[in-house]
C-alpha cells in the first residue's frame, strides 16, 4: 500500500510544473475545428472503413482534440459515389475513397488508384512522394477545391474467382466478370463482358450465375465475402490492380483555415494511415490465403503467361487511347510511365531478384 501510494504521488508530482499543474486536455471540450469525413465504404468495413476510422482517430488524438474528425459510412451522410462532390462543395471537410471512382470528373484520376501492369505499392509510394506523382494529383484535383493524399494501399490484389479454368485467351470470350476500371476495359477487348456490382452483392451474383467471375481485393477481404463457397478457382496475380492506392481528399478551404501545425497533422496522419493499411493487408492476406487453401481447399492457380501477355497489350491500348483524348491524362501517364520504366530496372535487381533467391 505504501509503495502504491508513493508511485501515485510520484506520478502526480511529475505533472506539476512550477506553481501550476498541467491538466489533461479534454478532447470534446477543446475542439476548435470539427470535421466530417465521408467515405465510400460501409461503416467499419474491414481494411477500408477501418482505415478511415484510424485516420480520423489519429488526427483527433494528435491534435489533442483541437481538430476532431467524425467518420460517416457510405449512405450515412452521402452515398459512396458522391464523396467527391460532397467534399468539393464542403458538405464534409474530408473524404475517404478510391480515385478511380472519379474518372467521370477527371479521367486521369484512375491513374492514382492503380494502372494495370503498373506500379506496385512500394513503387507507387515512391512515385507519389519522390517522383512527382503527388504534385500531379494535387494539380488534377485543384480545380475541384480538393487536396488529395494517399491514405492506404491494398498491395497486389488477386486475379479473381472464376467458375471455370482459364487456360487460353479463348476462355475469356463471353466471360461475364465484375471488374471495374482500366482492367475491365482490357477484359472487354478480350471478348469478356464486365458488370458493375457493389461488393456486398457479389456473392449472390456469383452463386446465381449472373456473373462467371469476379475480382474483389485479396484473400483478407475475399475470404470475408465467402466466394470460396461458390467456386474453388482462385487466380493470381491481380494484373489489373498491382497496388491500389486509397485516397483521402480534403476540402482546400477547410484545410487552409487550419493553423500550420494542424495542417501538418492531417497530412502526416494520412501518411501513417497509408503505411498502416499496406502492413495490415500484407499480414492478414497471408493468414487468409492459408485458410482458403488449407481449410477451404481453394485451387490457387496462376493466370497463364500467354493470357497475361495479351491482357498487358490490351491494357496498354486502353491507356493510350485514354491519354490521346485527355491532355492531363497524357501528362500524368507520361510521368508514371517513365517512372515505371526506370523503377522496373531497379526492382528487377532488388525486389524481384531477392524474391527469386528466397524461393529457391
Ligand atoms: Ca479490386
Amino acid at each position: 500500500m505504501q509503495r502504491r501510494k508513493f508511485i501515485k504521488t510520484a506520478a502526480v508530482g511529475s505533472l506539476a510544473v512550477g506553481a501550476g499543474v498541467i491538466k489533461p486536455v479534454l478532447a470534446a471540450n477543446k475542439a476548435e475545428f470539427k470535421w466530417k469525413m465521408v467515405t465510400a465504404w460501409p461503416k467499419n468495413f474491414p481494411g477500408l472503413g477501418t482505415n478511415a476510422n484510424l485516420l480520423a482517430q489519429m488526427i483527433t488524438e494528435m491534435s489533442g482534440g483541437r481538430l476532431t474528425v467524425k467518420v460517416y459510412g457510405a449512405n450515412e451522410l452521402v452515398p459512396a459515389f458522391e464523396v467527391f462532390d460532397a467534399v468539393s462543395r464542403g458538405t464534409a471537410q474530408m473524404g475517404h475513397s478510391g480515385a478511380y471512382y472519379w474518372k467521370g470528373k477527371a479521367a486521369a484520376a484512375q491513374f492514382f488508384s492503380s494502372i494495370p501492369f503498373g506500379l506496385n505499392a512500394q513503387e507507387m509510394n515512391a512515385w507519389l512522394y519522390y517522383g512527382g506523382g503527388l504534385e500531379l494529383w494535387r494539380e488534377l484535383y485543384k480545380p475541384f477545391g480538393l487536396i488529395p493524399a494517399a491514405t492506404g494501399n491494398t498491395g497486389v490484389q488477386m486475379g479473381g474467382w472464376f467458375n471455370r479454368e482459364i487456360k487460353t485467351m479463348a476462355d475469356l470470350k463471353g466471360l461475364k466478370m465484375r471488374m471495374p476500371g482500366l482492367g475491365g476495359e482490357a477484359l472487354r477487348r478480350a471478348g469478356g463482358t464486365t458488370v458493375a456490382i457493389p461488393g456486398g452483392e457479389l456473392f449472390t451474383a456469383l452463386q446465381s450465375g449472373t456473373i462467371d467471375a469476379t475480382e474483389w481485393v485479396g484473400p483478407y477481404n475475399d475470404l470475408a465475402f465467402g466466394f470460396y463457397k461458390v467456386t474453388k478457382f482462385y487466380y493470381y496475380p491481380g494484373w489489373h490492380e498491382p497496388g491500389s492506392t486509397l485516397e483521402a481528399m480534403i476540402n482546400a478551404k477547410a484545410f487552409n483555415a487550419l493553423p500550420k501545425d494542424l495542417q501538418k497533422i492531417v497530412l502526416v496522419a494520412c501518411k501513417a494511415a497509408n503505411l498502416d493499411m499496406l502492413s495490415e493487408y500484407t499480414a492478414r492476406n497471408n493468414q487468409a490465403l492459408d485458410t482458403l487453401v488449407n481449410k477451404h481447399k481453394v485451387k490457387l492457380l496462376p493466370l497463364p503467361t500467354e493470357v497475361l501477355k495479351n491482357l498487358r497489350q490490351l491494357s496498354e491500348e486502353v491507356v493510350l487511347e485514354l491519354t490521346a483524348k485527355d491532355p492531363m491524362a497524357k501528362k500524368i501517364y507520361t510521368s508514371v510511365n517513365q517512372f515505371r520504366t526506370q523503377v522496373s530496372k531497379w526492382s528487377a535487381v532488388s525486389e524481384q531478384a531477392f524474391f527469386n533467391a528466397r524461393s529457391h
